[in-house]
This record gives C-alpha cells, structure tokens and sequence, in this order.
C-alpha cells in the first residue's frame, strides 16, 4: 500500500562527472522505505551510501531513476522544500549560538512566530534530555552533548524522514553505545521514518528495524537483523554481517558432506556437486574424536564469556568455532577432536 511507503525509490542511478572520469555511485538502486521505520543503509566505504542519503535529502540530483516521499514525487524537489532532516557526522553547530538558538534557526529562518519556535525547542530539549543546557555555547558541551543538540535541531521541525549520516561514529565506544539506544528511543518516541547511515555491522544488527546492504552502488539485500544474519543470500553479504565460516563440502543425496562427517540435511536449491557453506562460529560445537567431523584445535582466544577456537580439518582448511568458555570443559591447543555442525543454520552459497 503507498501510503504506508514513507520513501520510495526506483531504479535511482547516480554518475558523478563523465566520461574517462566518470564515478557510477549508484547502479540501479530500487527501495521502499516504510513509514515509522528504523532502515539502515550497511556497506563498506564507498558502497554508495552517503550517495544515497544524499538523493533522499536533495542535496544530490539522481542521474536516473525517481524518488518518492509518501506518495509524492520530490526527485527534483530542492531540500529546504522536502519534509526531511538530516543529521551529519560532523555536528556542524553554529559556534556561537547558544544550544536553544542552534535548535531553532532552521524554524526561524522558516519564519515561524518566536513562542511556536520557543514551544518547539523545549519540546525537543526534552525529547534529548537536554532541559538544563539551553543556554550554554557548542564549545561547553560534551561530544555526545553536542550529538544531541544536532539531533534536537533535525527533530525541531518535525520531519517526515531523518536521515543520520554515520551519526557516531565521532563518539567513543561507551558513548556510542549509550546513544545507539538513545537514537533508537527517540525514534520509537516520535515514530518519525529514520534512514540510518553506517559500515558497522553490529550497530545495523541492534538498531534496525530493516537493513540494506550495500556494495559497489548496489542493494545486495534487504531484510531484517535476523533475514540478514541467518540468511544472506551471498558470500559478501555473509563475510560482511558477522564472522562467518567457509566450509568447502560436497552434495551428496539430500545434504552436504563436510571432511569425515556426517552428510548434513541442509537446503539445496538445485545445487551439485561442490559447493561452499556460510557457517557461523556460534554453530558449531567440538566433541570427541572420532565423532563427526575430524579435526584439531590450533588456537584458543579467551573472550570473557565464549572463547574462539580455531580448528583444522584433514584438508589442512580451517573453521572457527565460539563456545561458551564456562562449557569448554578443558579443551586445550593440540586437542584432536570432532565437529559438529548445527545443519538448520547452514546457508549454502549462491556464489
Ligand atoms: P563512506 O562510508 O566512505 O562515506 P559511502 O558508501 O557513503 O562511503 P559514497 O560517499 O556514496 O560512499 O561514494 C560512492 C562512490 O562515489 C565512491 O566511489 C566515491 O568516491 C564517489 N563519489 C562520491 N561523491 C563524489 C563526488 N562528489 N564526485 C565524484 N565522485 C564521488
């Protein structure tokens, strides 16, 4: 249904400059965005996002292609005239204004009367936690302060979509992690559309409603935290989301056989012959020799709570598995044991 897609774009193509120079940002990039969602755009540096992002706000003109904002096309229409925030990186304060002044200019310069600009910035000051620091200058706040104070400011005018363009990663990890939950608070509280900006696998996994992922101007795939992890649909997607193991096997009947073990009942889809797994660490489980898969412990990394263990198979090929380190049970470098792998969680690779 239109009217629940907040941001709708199709076949959006971006070329920075021409000719021997030119830069395809974009490919051929088709999304719905659905109202009141937490959307995250996930790739790697250079992926596109920011291009996207930047489409979305106005701030860049599709070479191809059209975006829609409930129902309406604004693919051309100016920034300031589209119902959409943005919040950098780069806080980009005015220094000398005061907070409250920072989070009312863009209403001011919208000519709204001063006790509707006064209303809103209290309202906002709330919303971020920030009723006791109105008065203070950008200089005398703290960096996570400071984040949201930008924040306030891209909330005051009530935008349809907000727009976070790698939003912290200025702040240090406690910090960050503080404000990933904060950010998701404030947009659960406002039920405002928020597409989210960032190459961090972990913060797209906790804050999102739905993810994007991203490489070379392309959506490789949509879907929610768990759509993704459990399921990419190819190699990059599962290297990308997470570690991941890439265990070589062979179909055989209605499974894969991994080494010496047992053939696993995966999923085929039509696959033969030689074929990759995407296996998570947390999926496999060591056992004793003679059991399931051959192999040897050649690494123990203690993690707190799980402890990594690297293994070798007979083809001298290797798998990592997490174990919670209070059932390892003794395990030690130069163990010879067994593996097994927990079949339901087994993606078998497209490519
Ligand atoms: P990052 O995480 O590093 O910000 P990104 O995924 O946001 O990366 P974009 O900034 O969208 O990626 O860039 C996509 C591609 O377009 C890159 O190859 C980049 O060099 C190129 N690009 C971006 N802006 C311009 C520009 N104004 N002129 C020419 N090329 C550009």
């Amino acid at each position: 249904m239109v009217e629940n897609i907040a941001i709708d774009a199709r076949n959006v193509g971006k070329i920075y400059g021409a000719g021997a120079s030119a830069v395809t940002a974009l490919g051929d990039v088709s999304i719905a965005i659905k109202q009141g969602e937490f959307f995250t755009l996930l790739g790697p540096s250079g992926c596109g996002k920011t291009t996207l992002l930047r489409c979305i706000a106005g701030f860049e003109t599709p070479t191809s292609g059209c975006i829609s904002l409930s129902g309406r096309d604004i693919t051309y229409t100016p920034p300031n005239e589209r119902p959409v925030n943005t919040v950098f990186q780069s806080y980009a304060l005015f220094p000398h204004l005061s907070v409250a002044d920072n989070i009312g200019f863009g209403l001011k310069m919208q000519g709204k009367p001063r006790a509707q600009i006064k209303a809103s910035v209290e309202r906002v000051l709330a919303l971020v936690k920030l009723e006791d620091f109105a008065n203070r200058l950008p200089a005398q706040l703290s960096g996570g302060q400071q984040q949201r104070v930008a924040l306030a400011r891209a909330l005051a005018p009530e935008p349809e979509v907000l727009l976070l363009d790698e939003p912290l990663s200025a702040l240090d990890l406690k910090l960050r992690k503080e404000m990933q939950s904060e950010l998701k608070r404030l947009q659960t509280e406002t039920g405002i559309t928020f597409i989210f900006v960032t190459h961090d696998q972990e913060e797209a996994l906790t804050m999102s409603d739905r993810i994007a992922v991203m490489s070379a101007g392309a959506l490789l795939q949509v879907g929610t935290p768990h759509d993704i992890y459990d399921r990419p649909v190819n190699r990059f997607v599962a290297d990308f989301i997470g570690e991941t193991n890439f265990v070589e096997g062979r179909v055989e009947g209605e499974g894969v056989r991994i080494g010496t073990g047992d053939v696993l009942s995966v999923t085929l889809d039509g696959q033969a012959g030689e074929v990759t797994l995407a296996v998570r660490p947390e999926q496999v489980s060591i056992t004793k020799a003679g059991m399931g898969i051959a192999a040897k412990i050649i690494d123990a990394t203690y993690l707190g709570t799980d402890t990594h263990y690297m293994l070798e198979l007979g083809d001298q090929s290797r798998m990592v598995a997490r174990i919670q380190s209070n059932s390892a049970g003794g395990l030690k470098v130069g163990d010879v044991v067994g593996l097994r792998i927990d079949a339901r969680a087994v993606q078998v690779l497209k490519s």
